[in-house]
């Protein structure tokens, strides 16, 4: 490829089953669609840890933002959401590679069971699968991100109506964030009320309370970030500190169950070696166990900083 094929605007075709899939989430009429919120910070939060873990063996990819945060900034006015981050951002090759193709497990089990269900069945998986970047498109009907890799300094734009093709595009200088991405939502009319902040503040609150990185608000362009999450690890507080609703939230958020724990287990060890360990065991069978590509749902922190779940 010549630079000039890289500085071009390129439209692209979604592969098959993220046409399907996106099919589905712009028409969907599944009820309950702050979902595409959770789905957005979680991936904020994934991007900051996976940054926090690089930084390990190159600090300087931190420069002069160690700090990690997530911001949603609204826009009443033109009716735009934006969750940003300071994560790691992606290159170009990763922003086709991540958003143009169904690359996480879940979402294929996902399709398989909409492949399987009864017509009008579909809605109802989604909020039990819980279907990532793309769910964004119950509320949006047109979604741009707009990333920069952590130690480059190139800004790529990714744009779509969510309708079948998406295009990539090199971001002007102040279009990017300086590290990291940006997901900007051009609102639907009847999803307008996303920009209220007591809106935002009670999902945040209820769904993702509970991410390793703080969440702050800015009400309009220009105004001062008001934090709605504190970034507190819920496994770092002190057991009776911890009401039970919290250990179900965190449960389900980390889990991508909907229901309650069978049984939570939180203890402190101290000694030579000092640890926590938080584990619950479902209330029901997950629904990718036997998923060849599942991941492991036990994550291993050190200081904070997730280190594999393959441990
Ligand atoms: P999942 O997060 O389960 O992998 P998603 O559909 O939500 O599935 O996201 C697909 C991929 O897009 C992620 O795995 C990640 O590589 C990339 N991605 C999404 N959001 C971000 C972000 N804010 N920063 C960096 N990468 C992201």
């Amino acid at each position: 490829m010549t630079t000039a094929d890289t500085t071009a605007p390129e439209s692209h075709s979604f592969e098959a089953d993220v046409a399907k899939l996106l099919h589905l989430m712009v028409h969907s009429v599944y009820s309950d669609k702050d979902v595409f919120l959770r789905e957005l910070i979680s991936n904020a939060a994934d991007a900051c840890e996976k940054l926090r873990y690089e930084a390990i063996s190159t600090p300087a990819l931190l420069g002069d933002d160690p700090k990690a945060r997530i911001t949603l900034l609204t826009d009443a006015e033109n009716r735009r959401l934006t969750v940003e981050d300071n994560g790691i951002g992606m290159s170009r090759g990763e922003m086709v590679e991540a958003l143009g193709t169904i690359a996480r497990s879940g979402t294929k089990a996902f399709m398989d069971r909409i492949r399987a269900a009864q017509e009008g069945e579909g809605a109802q998986l989604i909020g039990q699968f819980g279907v990532g970047f793309y769910s964004a498109f119950m509320v949006a009907d047109r979604v741009d991100v707009v990333s920069c890799r952590a130690g480059s300094d190139e800004g790529i734009i990714w744009s779509s109506d969510g309708k079948g093709s998406y295009t990539v595009a090199p971001a002007a200088r102040d279009e990017a964030p300086a590290r990291g991405t940006r997901v900007i939502l051009h609102l639907m009319e009847d999803a307008a009320s996303y920009t209220e902040r007591y809106r935002l503040e009670r999902i945040v609150k209820e769904q993702s309370g509970h991410v390793p990185v703080p969440i702050s608000l800015i009400e309009k362009p220009g105004a001062e970030p008001q934090e709605v999450a504190d970034g507190a690890a819920l496994w770092i507080k002190p057991r009776s500190d911890i009401t039970p609703e919290e250990y179900t939230d965190f449960y389900r958020s980390v889990a991508g169950q909907f229901d309650e724990p069978a049984l939570t287990v939180h203890f402190r060890a101290e000694g030579r070696h000092e640890y926590t360990a938080l584990v619950f065991v479902p209330g029901s069978t997950p629904f990718d166990l036997f998923d060849p590509d599942r991941h492991g749902r036990m994550k291993l922190y050190v200081k904070r900083v997730f280190i594999t779940d393959e441990a």
